[in-house]
């Protein structure tokens, strides 16, 4: 157990790396229905992503390809703002291609949103967005999110690809930070 391994920095386990695997073989069946007969890119926003990517697409029983992007969202602390620079595009050319945006997961959906206008204006065939985790702030933006693997409280959360200043990305759980970690 991982909680255990990364000492008691964790205040609480939200989902363990079963659930979690669980959840996205679920939302793999389902988008692997839904994109039969078409060629779906996966696009992943670094570094968050990096494991549900991993992850989602070995559940899938095909072959697939993906792609990255980096960006970066300027902010006052930890709320982003939406104002969006790339910093890595992808290799790809996406136009008449279907893509999936892969994610770890949507707070405000500032980022996403910006995200996906910028994918829809390369003329692919379609957008859509793929998230682990979904938290309640996000109904300030009008954002259409296909896939949702769980809908969380608004909660500071770290694991599975999600971290407190570049650490607990290699988590494979996913939880709430102990107070000590924040002083
Ligand atoms: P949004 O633009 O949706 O507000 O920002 C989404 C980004 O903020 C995520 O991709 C992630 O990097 C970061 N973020 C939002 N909520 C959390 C959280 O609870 N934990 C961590 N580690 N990052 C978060
Ligand atoms: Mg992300
Ligand atoms: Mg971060």
């Amino acid at each position: 157990m991982d909680a255990e391994h990364m000492g008691d920095d964790l205040a609480e386990v939200l989902f363990t790396e079963e659930q979690i695997q669980a959840r996205l073989a679920e939302l793999a069946e389902q988008i692997w229905t839904d994109y039969q007969g078409k060629d779906v890119l996966l696009v992943g926003v670094l570094k968050g992503a990096v494991m549900v990517m991993a992850d989602l697409m070995r559940h899938l029983p095909g072959s697939v390809e993906m792609d990255w992007m980096a960006i970066s969202s300027y902010g006052s602390g930890t709320k982003s703002s939406g104002v969006v620079r790339i910093l890595k595009d992808l290799d790809t050319d996406i136009s008449g291609r279907h893509v999936l945006i892969v994610e770890d997961i949507i707070d405000s959906g500032l980022t996403l949103s910006w995200t996906r206008a910028n994918l829809e204006s390369r003329g692919p065939a379609s957008v859509e967005i793929c998230t682990l985790l979904r938290k309640p702030d996000v109904v300030k933006v009008p954002i259409d999110v296909r896939y949702v693997g769980f809908d969380i409280p608004n909660e500071f959360v770290v694991g599975y690809g999600l971290d407190y200043a570049e650490r607990f990305r290699n988590l494979r759980s996913i939880g709430t930070l102990a107070p000590k970690v924040y002083s």
